[in-house]
């Protein structure tokens, strides 16, 4: 594997480790499968080596997820935050995976942002804002599972890696690359797949339970979102979907229902990106997608207060649903300048 990462912050990534007792990993609020696969990942690693770490997240894992070996013992903020507290002041490092910014923490930000303790970051996220002593930081990766992978074989842990975290760091490589679907040209992601594959992990599994697994009332919803609820704006390739509260009521909708939904438009030939608005209880909350390099990172961080990769990001705005589509409307022909010269013919009848 090429050796991509400074040889000097990974002897003082492996320093800090070794100094440290009591770890706390940590990740993004609205965790996905590439910020718990990293966190538990790594834990599993980390404890391997004799270390007390524990994985603490914002808020709870997606349904899809739960089929990963050890998320039960994961301590979550919204659920248990005295104890959650408690091993983040107790901590003598903590590591921070997957997510750029400290607001993407949500409510528990500041107990991370103001621990009294060492802090890593390992992200692969643009433009990362985040106080740490120490930082690996890619957005080239395909994902953070990929990134703790190469950090692991360039400590010489790799003999540390067993089935729960193998399982753990193939989901994210999996979930981020839409089951080797995008960002997945760089032939390094199949070699680190089949470490992952040696260590046990059950590809078939994962693509199972974390891609495609539905229940019936979320297939439902989808289908609605796809036939009542999208929007082709034509001039501007580009497709919105927009649910309300009253929507997701009408399909029972539970987290991580509408996950992979905003990926569906982006296969009609001639869209260049699709934007999926939802009614959440305290945020809209904004996905996009996009190909050919149009930039929807910069459209969520102008318009939506969020961010995220170029062509797969999202943020929140706070306001009412029709708001945010009008401020969408009103400024989505900001961007056309970023759409390809030649196109391919839009085929929406
Ligand atoms: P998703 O659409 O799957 O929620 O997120 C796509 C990408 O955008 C992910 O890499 C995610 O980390 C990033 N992202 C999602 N929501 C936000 C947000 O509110 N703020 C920022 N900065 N990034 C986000
Ligand atoms: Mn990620």
């Amino acid at each position: 594997m090429k050796n991509i990462l400074n040889p000097k912050k990974v002897d003082e990534f492996r320093k800090l480790i070794e100094k440290s007792s009591r770890i706390v990993i940590t990740c993004h609020m609205r965790p996905d499968g590439d910020a718990i696969g990293s966190s538990l990942g790594l834990c599993g690693v980390l404890r391997a080596l004799g270390k007390e770490a524990s994985v603490v997240v914002p808020d709870r894992a997606p349904r899809s997820l739960s089929f990963l070996p050890g998320i039960k013992e994961i301590a979550v903020y919204t659920q248990h935050d005295p104890y959650c507290a408690r091993l983040i002041s107790d901590a003598d490092l903590i590591i921070m995976c997957d997510f750029n910014s400290h607001y993407r923490q949500g409510e528990l930000a500041p107990l991370v942002e103001y621990a009294d303790c060492k802090r890593i970051l390992i992200d692969h996220h643009q433009e990362p804002d985040v106080k740490c002593d120490l930082s690996f930081s890619f957005s080239e990766m395909s994902s953070t599972c990929e990134l703790v992978f190469r950090i692991i074989a360039a400590c010489g842990w790799y003999q540390f890696v067993d089935y729960a975290s193998s399982m753990a760091l193939l989901t994210g490589l999996i979930t981020d690359t839409q089951n080797f679907t995008v960002n997945c040209n760089d032939p390094e992601i199949y070699e680190i797949m089949m470490r992952l594959l040696e260590k046990g992990a059950d590809k078939n599994r994962i693509v199972d339970e974390a891609i495609k697994a539905s229940s019936l009332s979320a297939l439902k919803l989808s289908s609605f979102a796809i036939l009542e609820r999208l929007e082709v704006l034509r001039e501007h390739r580009c497709a919105v979907i927009t649910l309300s509260k009253k929507d997701l009521d009408e399909f029972d909708y539970e987290k991580g229902d509408t996950e992979g939904l905003v990926n569906v438009p982006l296969r009609i030939r001639g869209i260049v990106s699709s934007i999926f608005l939802r009614e959440d209880p305290d945020c809209i909350k904004v996905s996009c997608r996009s190909k050919f390099d149009y930039p929807v990172s910069q459209i969520c961080k102008d318009l939506f207060n969020g961010g995220g990769h170029l062509m797969a990001a999202g943020g929140e705005f706070k306001g009412t649903l029709e708001e945010c589509r009008q401020i969408l409307l009103e400024h989505i022909g900001d961007y056309d300048r970023y759409l390809p010269q030649k196109l391919d013919k839009l085929e929406i009848k």
